[in-house]
């Protein structure tokens, strides 16, 4: 069976269709770590513990905070084509958890 691809413009992680059907001017799609977790984009401002750090080595991918699905944003930036990397659950635990204070922080 295939990966599953999500469909992508232009290089763009931002252009991503999930799966799901989610995008970013529906329900958003999230900057995360290779765990899946969202990571802290607020510079020099403290990292909520329920957050991860901005990884050092910019390896960044990003969350479908709908379904789970994460993409990663260097193979969207180098092929064009948005495979799903893998899958977290979104709906309890820590990643949920870290998806309700990033949408509180940029709220
Ligand atoms: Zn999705």
């Amino acid at each position: 069976m295939d990966a599953e691809t999500a469909t992508v413009v232009g290089h763009d992680v931002t252009t991503i269709t999930c799966i799901c059907g989610n995008t970013v001017s529906q329900d958003g799609l999230i900057q995360a770590n290779s765990q899946g977790v969202p990571v802290h984009a607020g510079g020099d401002l403290p990292v909520p513990p329920e957050l991860a750090a901005w990884p050092a080595d910019e390896d960044l991918f990003t969350l479908c905070p709908k379904c789970g699905r994460v993409y990663r944003d260097a193979v969207i930036e180098e092929t064009g084509t948005a495979p799903v990397a893998f899958r977290v659950d979104v709906a309890a635990g820590p990643i949920a958890d870290a998806i309700r204070v990033h949408w509180n922080l940029s709220a």
